[in-house]
This record gives C-alpha cells, sequence and structure tokens, in this order.
C-alpha cells in the first residue's frame, strides 16, 4: 500500500483500487473517508478554499454508510456550489448529533480525534471542533474528560443534551436547504436547470436534489436524514412519480413546508389524496420559475445572505 496526501485535507491517506480501471483514483482519508476522484476534479480541487466542506460531504457518506462518492468535475462542481458554511448552532446540533450516534448506552463516553474527526461538526479544522465541543459543554449538553491528551476528546451526553436532541430530533440542522422532490427523468432537466434550481437561488435557499450527487437513486437512509435536514420542500409531481409522494409524505410528517408543482397537462392526473393541496401549475420552466419565486419569498421569506 502506497501511502499519499488526501486530495482533499491533504492528510495522508491510501490509495484504493478503483474498479473503473483508471477513470477514477480512489483514496481513503482519516479525516474525509474513502472516494473516488477523476483527474479533472482532482485538478480543480487544489487549492479550494471550501475545502473543509468538500471532507464534511465525503465523510458524511461514509457515516451514513453509503456507498463511496465518485467525484468527477460535474459533480464537484454542484457540490461545491450548494454547499455553504454552517451557522455555529447548526454545527453544534450536528456535533451533538454524531456524538449520539457513537454513544453506545446513555452515559457511555465517546472519543473525538480532534484531527480526524472535525468534519463530523462541518468544522474547518481541530481548533474549530475542540472550541464546538466546548460550546456544547458551556451549554451542559456534554461532559468532558479532562485528563485525556491533546488530540482525544472524550465527552459524554448529559441530560440537558438528550433533552434538546429530543426536541431537535426532526428540526432542521440546514436552515437555508431546500429539499427537490422530482421526476429524474430526463426530460424534466431544464424545469429543474431553468426552473427550481433559479427560483429557490433566487430566493437565497440552496437547492438540494439528490440525483445529483452520485449512489443515490433510491429511497435510503441519506435521503430521509437529508429530508429531516431540509427547512422545506418542493415536490413536482409532474410524471406522478411514486418516490416524489413518498417523499413529500415523509416531509409533511415532519411537518415541513411543502410546495407543490405540476405541469399543466399532469394537473388532472394529481393523486386523490393530495388533490386538496395547492399546486403551482405550470407551463414552462421560466414560468415555474417566477412563480415559485414569488411564493417561496412569501410563505417562506426571503433569505438575504446564508
Ligand atoms: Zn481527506
Amino acid at each position: 500500500m502506497i501511502d499519499v496526501n488526501c486530495r482533499i485535507c491533504q492528510t495522508k491517506a491510501a490509495i484504493i483500487e478503483a474498479a473503473d480501471f483508471g477513470r477514477h483514483k480512489g483514496y481513503k482519508c482519516p479525516v474525509c473517508g474513502p472516494y473516488f476522484i477523476t483527474s479533472t476534479a482532482e485538478a480543480m480541487v487544489q487549492g479550494k478554499p471550501r475545502g473543509s466542506m468538500l471532507s464534511s460531504w465525503i465523510r458524511d457518506h461514509y457515516e451514513s454508510n453509503l456507498s463511496p462518492p465518485e467525484i468527477s468535475s460535474d459533480i464537484l462542481e454542484d457540490v461545491l456550489k450548494n454547499i455553504t458554511n454552517r451557522s455555529p448552532l447548526e454545527k453544534q446540533l450536528l456535533l451533538l448529533r454524531a456524538i449520539e450516534k457513537r454513544t453506545d448506552y446513555p452515559g457511555a463516553k465517546v472519543s473525538l480525534n480532534l484531527t480526524h474527526d472535525y468534519p463530523l461538526a462541518w468544522a474547518s479544522n481541530p481548533d474549530e471542533l475542540r472550541y464546538l465541543v466546548k460550546s456544547l459543554e458551556d451549554r451542559r449538553f456534554v461532559a468532558q474528560d479532562k485528563t485525556i491528551g491533546t488530540s482525544v476528546l472524550n465527552v459524554v451526553i448529559l441530560t440537558d443534551g438528550w433533552v434538546y436532541l429530543d426536541s431537535h430530533a426532526t428540526k432542521s440542522a440546514f436552515k437555508d436547504r431546500a429539499f427537490i422532490a422530482m421526476s429524474f427523468d430526463k426530460s424534466l432537466d431544464a424545469l429543474w436547470e431553468n426552473g427550481i434550481k433559479i427560483a429557490v437561488e433566487r430566493a437565497g435557499y440552496k437547492p438540494h436534489r439528490v440525483d445529483k450527487e452520485p449512489h443515490l437513486d433510491r429511497i435510503d437512509a441519506k435521503i430521509i436524514a437529508d429530508i429531516k435536514d431540509s427547512a422545506f420542500m418542493i415536490a413536482d409531481v409532474t410524471q406522478q412519480k411514486q418516490g416524489v409522494y413518498f417523499e413529500a409524505g415523509y416531509a409533511l410528517g415532519l411537518k415541513r413546508p411543502i410546495i407543490w408543482c405540476v405541469r399543466e397537462d399532469d394537473l388532472d392526473n394529481v393523486h386523490f389524496d393530495t388533490r386538496q393541496y395547492n399546486h403551482v401549475v405550470w407551463k414552462t420552466a421560466e414560468d415555474l420559475q417566477e412563480q415559485l419565486y414569488n411564493l417561496i419569498c412569501a410563505v417562506l421569506g426571503k433569505r438575504t445572505h446564508s
């Protein structure tokens, strides 16, 4: 095994075998986790200021038990455009959830490695992770073992931490994320590119569409988590895909605002159970963009900064 530096975070990583005969190179990084990347994407990522967020995005696949992402230049561009920095409170919630996930039983200690685990909290570096743990400690959500060395923190979730986790179990971690549920059919690409995506971005939110990430063409734990972490959903039911209805039903259960949309010629086919909801009825992608933008600003408010 040859040791190289991770292309994203520059930590010493191992090379892993890619199954596609050289199209991608594979790396297994202790910070980012395993991933595959094309040489074009590798060149693009050199010196990217958002590297730490890319580490968090890759690590998230590993933490969600998904296959390692295959990063092409297209995917990279999309990911870099759609990940934003998180507020300190959002990071604290994500960190607390990561600690919860590692807790074997209430009261059990969890070890966080500062050098390797900072992407769990979407932190920029080990120092920020240390600060975020301290913040959770100040809020009496966790207690920290003082006797441990400098690179490993041993933490335990306290009662207030469990109460907070419980009350935030269905709350979104990302206040600016819009989950887009729609048919993945190629014929609707323009609807996404010229309609929904632009409307959401103009209103100051980040559109999150799962098929823009690799390996996510089915409803799995990651989709469920992504819906949970979104502030609202746009469900376009054109072509009447079952997946879209499933995702919208899940969002309804979480009490997330949903904006229903459908193409004019498909309005009559909308499922009986959801016909009661108001639908944005559109003819062209541009038409949808205008209607959606106005509706998002009216219902959720325009975000002027992220
Ligand atoms: Zn890395």
